[in-house]
């Protein structure tokens, strides 16, 4: 049988490649790709700003088991898995030898993307998720997806949704804690749905408005537009008001812009938390400056976040099974487009002409 992938074979440039699917080796699993979301990551690799090339793009998807290896039986959370099943892998690998591993960090294992950055021209050579095919790897966690979960919401869950679930139940955030969220794109949305069915207190910053209203769907309680308050003294008077003067317990810079950091060390209330996210660029461009002394004297805690420890996508796909209708997850596409139209689609994604793009692989190129 043969298959297709959406490889990169230069910045900016996609080739479809067909390959013949191999036969499922010993304790992997081969899945037919439903759908595959372009992520921001992806658009950072197709503009050759990222250490992979010639790899096959995408990572956030989800599948039907196609044929099991030898030995599999059932997913990493014990549940029984047979040829026909939706299943989501996490898209990174653990190694449990590095350094990171040995010391329980399997989000930073060195190793992670030893598997999905290799040339397409290797072995198995579906390692993405623009493809026809994916093969999940001996030692990759995958999870069965919840019958109530639908393709357009399982497709996002390996990714973004299983970061913010893991950076806001690690960080301590407890019931009628304030948790202001720097930006409202799709980590923004997804941290307040999370953060408000722990109990919390959730405020939004972004400077769009519809982005501010989608806020406002997936729970947030206030939300602040940059343009209407349009100092950060103004904004944090308007964290002040709408918390009756308690601050911010927690800051999640989710927006993606370096500002936002020096923003979140001048938000926390004393003793508060900030978590970083939104930042990972780490060349000059990125620099930015902050007030040290405000971290000491107000005893705040920053932390970073990478990832997700790999059983936290199990934890996700049991939030969406409870949440997903209540909140508006499946709204969030608004575009889909065949394997052939990889190109175009990263194209539109990387203009924001479309904001959140998927990829169906199979549906469209049977047609
Ligand atoms: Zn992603
Ligand atoms: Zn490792």
């Amino acid at each position: 049988m043969k298959g297709k992938v959406a490889a990169m074979t230069g910045t900016r440039e996609v080739e479809i490649k067909e390959y013949d699917v191999p036969k499922t080796d010993t304790g992997c699993v081969t899945m037919e790709v439903i759908k595959s979301n372009i992520c921001g990551s992806d658009i950072h690799m197709w503009e050759g700003k990222h250490p992979f090339k010639n790899h096959v793009l995408g990572h956030e998807m989800v599948g039907r088991v196609l044929e099991l290896g030898e030995g599999v039986t059932t997913d990493y959370a014990g549940e029984e898995v047979k040829v026909g099943d939706r299943v989501v892998p996490v898209y990174y690998l653990t190694c449990q030898k590095c350094e990171a591993c040995l010391n329980g960090h399997f989000n930073i294992c060195t190793h992670g993307s030893d598997f999905q950055g290799q040339h397409a021209e290797k072995y198995p050579h579906f390692t993405g998720g623009f493809a026809t095919h994916y093969v999940i790897q001996a030692n990759q966690y995958f999870y069965k997806v919840p019958e109530n979960v639908p393709d357009n919401v399982a497709s996002g869950a390996n990714c973004g949704i299983s970061q913010m679930v893991y950076a806001i139940d690690t960080s301590g955030l407890k019931i009628n804690d304030t948790i202001v969220i720097q930006g409202a794109g799709g980590l923004g949305l997804f941290s307040s749905a999370i953060s408000k069915t722990m109990g919390a207190n959730v405020i939004i910053i972004d400077s769009i408005d519809s982005r501010l209203e989608e806020a406002k769907e997936f729970g947030a309680d206030h939300v602040i537009n940059m343009k209407e308050f349009d100092t950060v003294e103004r904004r944090i008077n308007e964290i002040s008001r709408v918390t009756n003067g308690k601050g911010a317990d927690f800051v999640l810079d989710v927006a993606g812009v370096p500002a936002a950091f020096d923003e979140a060390v001048r938000i926390a209330k004393m003793g508060g938390i900030i978590l970083e996210l939104g930042n990972v660029g780490i060349d000059e461009s990125q620099n930015v400056s902050i007030l040290p002394g405000l971290i000491t004297r107000k005893c705040l805690t920053v932390k970073g976040i990478l990832r997700y420890q790999p059983w936290y996508l199990h934890k996700t796909l049991q939030f969406l099974e409870k949440y997903n209708e209540q909140y508006p997850f499946n709204s969030l596409t608004d575009r889909s487009y065949s394997l052939k139209e990889s190109q175009l689609a990263i194209e539109k994604a990387a203009t924001k002409e479309v904001t959140r793009a998927i990829i169906e692989p199979n549906k469209v190129e049977k047609l």
